[in-house]
């Protein structure tokens, strides 16, 4: 919660730091927030709501136009934060902020033609009645988000939750609070009322966020935290939205360009340090362009280093540096190649771009999301192969193809929630379409339509213009009218071969 918040408790008697993770450096220091802090968060929000639904969708738009404007003029000074608090370039962490605004600016202007009341047909046997359908507000949406893309991921619920007319209370990861801080105060200056709250503190505040009777939680984070996050929704039977991370493959064809497939598969598996959730973490490169493709992304991958003011920034939470030197190690152990990077030095801060090879397909390294800098690369000699060996993990978020000719076929066959042929994660940037996985990755979208009906319960309204020829649904349904409808049904429906 922001300081300018009206909860009805005092502020948090305990604080925490967030931390550079390239220095160490203190960032901010910030409320821990109890059980209590979040219960009065969202009894806030549940107030704030009613002013904020009565707005409609005009007033609502309006109202996110004035925020949008706020975040793009301020971009620079979010994106320092950012930076500061996950370690990430200045301008990676800008780049983010824009397809963040875009986000917002979609939501906001699409919502009505989205959600508004719509006529739908009423079918053959329900001719005498208007049918009609509308996506509505669900109250409070409590968000939970990381620290990998601390402004672009939670938006992607924050904002499409806003635009359906939900109040929005918001728990950014541990470690980057003051961003999470910074959404809220603007919106507050934006729009004059605590619509969005934030509570910051530790996995305890999320978990109080999930038990404090919000009307959906959109989580993001790993599957391991996302099953904790449902069993506690279960309770009170709160929906949920899972984004549980991935472990995308990324194929390369025999007559894709390989120069841009080995670009690609670099700045996919490298970006951000790798810490992506549909980021690049296995290639599947056809036989016959393997030793052309493998020689480039080594060539390029071996002028990138991990540095302070880099390219390529620190590890943001220290715990995963272990993960990442785990998978590596193990890779390693069993026969693989590292052909750029190694082993990952104890006590580092910053992963070099790592591209693994030789990496038998059940190790830890092909079928556990590394979230790091690394990358492993596999020959295979068909696309058939390609296509079974991309689809064998538990994970299924994104996923990336390069081919000339063949772009679409090999994605029709991709189990995962988006594709990218030719490019690299462009979906999560295009406002239109949905974005979230399946098996571990989770469920439910964010972005695009789907990404405003998640924060909506449809309300179906079915209006009677004039009395049936044939009444179903009356106890004055007579064996004569029953005989009709079967003869009708006959008719319209099982007519002609099988
Ligand atoms: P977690 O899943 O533990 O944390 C994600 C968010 O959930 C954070 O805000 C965290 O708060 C919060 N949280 C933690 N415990 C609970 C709980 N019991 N109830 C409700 N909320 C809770 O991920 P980590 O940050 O620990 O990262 C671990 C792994 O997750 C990474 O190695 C990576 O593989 C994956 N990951 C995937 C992401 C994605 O984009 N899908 C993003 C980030 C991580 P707090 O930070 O305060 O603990």
């Amino acid at each position: 919660m922001t300081s300018t918040d009206a909860a009805p408790t005092a502020p948090a008697a305990q604080t925490f730091t967030s931390l550079d993770p390239a220095t160490g450096a203190v960032v901010g220091t910030h409320p821990i927030h109890t059980a209590a802090d979040v219960q009065a968060a969202v009894a806030t929000a549940r107030k704030q709501s009613e002013w904020w639904q009565a707005l409609g969708f005009e007033g609502r738009k309006k109202a996110l136009v004035r925020w949008r404007k706020v975040i793009a003029r301020r971009m620079e000074e979010l994106a320092a934060l950012m930076a500061r608090e996950t370690g990430k370039p200045d301008g990676d962490a800008l780049m983010e902020t824009a397809l963040a605004v875009d986000h917002l600016s979609w939501a906001a202007s699409h919502a009505e033609k989205v959600l508004k009341r719509r006529s739908v047909s009423p079918g053959l046997l329900m001719v005498n009645q208007a049918a009609s359908v509308e996506y509505r507000p669900l109250g409070v949406v409590g968000v939970i988000g990381p620290w990998n893309y601390p402004v672009f991921t939670p938006m992607g619920s924050i904002a499409y939750a806003l635009a359906a007319g939900n109040a929005v209370v918001f728990k950014p990861s541990e470690y980057t609070p003051g961003v999470g801080e910074w959404l809220a105060e603007t919106f507050r200056e934006a729009v004059g009322r605590p619509v969005l709250q934030v509570v910051t503190g530790y996995g305890e505040t999320g978990a109080a966020l999930t038990a404090a009777g919000v009307d959906k939680v959109a989580f993001t984070g790993s599957t391991a935290t996302g099953k904790r996050v449902m069993a506690s929704c279960a309770e009170t039977l709160t929906p949920v939205v899972i984004e549980a991370g991935g472990k995308d493959a990324l194929i390369v064809a025999e007559d894709a360009d390989v120069a841009e497939a080995a670009e690609a598969a670099l700045w996919g598996a490298v970006a951000n340090a790798g810490q992506t959730c549909a980021g690049v973490e296995r290639v599947y490169v056809h036989d016959r362009v393997y030793d052309q493709f493998l020689d480039e992304l080594v060539a390029q991958a071996k002028q990138l280093e991990a540095r302070p003011g880099g390219q390529v920034g620190p590890i943001t939470m220290p715990s995963q540096v272990d993960i990442i030197r785990r998978h590596v190690d193990d890779a390693l152990a069993r026969g693989g190649r590292a052909l750029v990077g190694g082993p990952v030095p104890e006590g580092a801060r910053f992963v070099q771009p790592t591209v693994l090879v030789d990496v038998p397909e059940d190790s830890a390294a092909v079928q556990e999301e590394t979230f790091g800098p690394t990358v492993t690369v596999s020959r295979v000699r068909t696309m058939d192969e390609a296509i079974e060996r991309a689809n064998g993990t538990r994970y299924a978020l994104g996923s990336t193809v390069f081919s000339k000719e063949h772009g679409m076929e090999i994605a029709q066959r991709l189990r995962a929630g988006m594709t990218a042929i030719n490019g690299v994660i462009s979906f999560a940037g295009i406002p239109t379409l949905p974005f979230g996985g399946v098996g571990d990755s989770g469920f439910g979208r964010i972005h695009g339509p789907d990404g405003l009906r998640e924060f909506t319960y449809p309300h179906a309204i079915a209006r009677q213009r004039f009395k049936p020829a044939i009444a179903l649904t009356t106890f004055r349904r007579t064996a004569k009218e029953e005989k009709q409808l079967t003869k009708v049904v006959r008719g319209l429906y099982g007519r002609g071969k099988n």
